[in-house]
């Protein structure tokens, strides 16, 4: 597959051309399920666009039944961003429904394989962005990640994922899930080209009321020469298998030979991780999941009242896993209770943010797993609760709203992708991209 600096490169016709075949050859592959559909909207560089992203005109489900039949009336910021900049959005791709999840299998239209083996999950809940990335069905794809959900499964396929720093890129137009936590992100087959997306994407937009209002870039002064010092963190590997083990070893080998200082940390209190980010979580999405009642968007049940109305249009619509948070969220702000959980996870997130601030005070940079392990296979994670402690090395970089990228180190002895990410303080996206480049050019991976 072309890249997508090559792509932009492209002429009228010779684009025209690449997007008949890419959607040929979409069609000719639908076991992986990575696309929900596929339109061909625009002259532009096709990019496949996360169902939680509103493109006018467009069903727009975050894969739940209750959105079915929905049509966004307008483009989410990051859309007409995409498009002011020559590229087009390019079919819908699959994920966990409301981006609840770790592996698509919460999708309503069923669950994505991934590319690399289709007995493997592809991760998630962006796990359709990610599949269709790293099976050569996509240049590149938009994601969001609330916990992980670009980084995890951009791991889990071989490719790379980005999450920009809270605030980096406009939420207007992204189906809310947490959203202190929420960031729209690029899914690319190189460090480049998510720098390249990151800058179309990202910047200052006056409908979002949380957007850091910036509108510096990053590649034009994009640099795998400069020498940086990276922290690594060797007691909190303790969760990790040997397959991440093994790559983070290479990645210190890899950044050592590029130039870069290597200094040990430790990344204290990461056992209240887990507790902060699904009582943060679970409390903002069932405050934000309140509107889908059937009275204003997509699936309506007929009740007896206007009550009974609610609760069947609800229970019908919603999947498993969106009603057990839901319940979580409802019980941790209810009264009498909120203290206990809700302030209190708040208060965690705050010495969250304060430990990563006071290692980046010595260091540039941080290397960490992405997940406990490669793409676990499919039935593999058996309760929900094994699903939420797999988040474990993603979560605290949303709570503490730092930007992340994942990429490819190597492969493990079952030939799957092994991910690992490097962590930035806020807004130093450049040094992220930076020492991402140089990380991938030592390591060379090849899918
Ligand atoms: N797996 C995490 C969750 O289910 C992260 C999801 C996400 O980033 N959207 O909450």
């Amino acid at each position: 597959m072309i890249t997508l600096k090559e792509a932009l490169t492209l002429n009228k016709d010779e684009l025209k051309k690449f997007k008949d075949d890419l959607k040929a050859k979409i069609e000719a592959n639908p076991e992986l399920n990575a696309y929900i559909d596929v339109k061909n909207v625009g002259e532009g560089v096709p990019i496949a666009i996360k169902d939680n992203i509103q493109v006018q005109g467009w069903s727009v489900t975050a894969a739940s039944n209750i959105l079915q039949g929905y049509i966004a009336p307008y483009n989410a910021t990051v859309i007409n961003k995409l498009t002011d900049a020559g590229l087009s959005p390019f079919g819908r791709v699959n994920m966990d429904e409301f981006a609840m999840g770790s592996t698509t299998e919460s999708s309503f239209y069923g669950k994505t394989l991934n590319p690399v083996n289709p007995e493997y999950v592809p991760g998630g809940s962006s796990g359709g962005s990610a599949a269709a990335v790293g099976a050569g069905l996509a240049i590149a794809a938009l994601g969001s990640d609330t916990g992980g959900s670009i980084r995890q499964p951009a791991a889990f396929c071989g490719i790379v994922g980005m999450k920009p720093t809270y605030g980096r890129v406009s939420r207007f137009g992204l189906g809310a899930y947490a959203s202190s936590l929420d960031q729209i992100g690029p899914l690319t087959q190189n460090v480049e080209d998510a720098a390249i997306l990151y800058d179309i994407i990202s910047g200052s937009c006056e409908k979002d009321s949380t957007n850091a209002q910036r509108d510096d870039k990053v590649t034009p002064s994009l640099n795998a020469d400069r020498k940086l010092r990276i922290a690594i963190l060797p007691d909190y590997l303790e969760n990790a298998n040997q397959d991440i083990k093994d790559a983070y070893a290479k990645a210190i080998e890899a950044l050592k030979a590029q130039g870069h200082t290597i200094v040990e940390h430790e990344m204290k209190d990461s056992k209240f991780d887990i507790s902060a980010y699904y009582i943060t979580a679970t409390a903002e999405a069932t405050t934000n999941l309140a509107r889908y009642d059937g009275i204003r968007y997509g699936n309506r049940v007929e009740g007896k009242n206007l009550e009974d109305t609610f609760v069947q249009t609800r229970s019908n619509g919603f999947g498993d896993e969106v009603k057990r948070r839901i319940m979580l969220g409802n019980f941790v702000l209810s009264s009498g209770y909120y203290e206990a959980y809700y302030v209190k996870a708040q208060k965690a997130r705050h010495i969250i943010k304060d430990n990563y601030a006071k290692i980046f005070e010595d260091v540039d940079l941080i290397l960490s797993p992405v997940a406990p392990t490669v793409a676990p296979k499919f039935g593999e994670l058996a309760t929900p609760m094994d699903m939420y402690l797999s988040d474990i090395y993603t979560i605290s970089v949303n709570l503490a709203g730092l930007p992340g990228l994942s990429l490819p180190v190597m492969k493990n002895a079952d030939g799957m992708p092994v991910g690992l990410q490097l962590i930035a303080s806020a807004y130093d996206e450049q040094t992220l991209f930076d020492g991402s480049l140089s990380l991938e050019r030592e390591l060379n991976y090849k899918a």
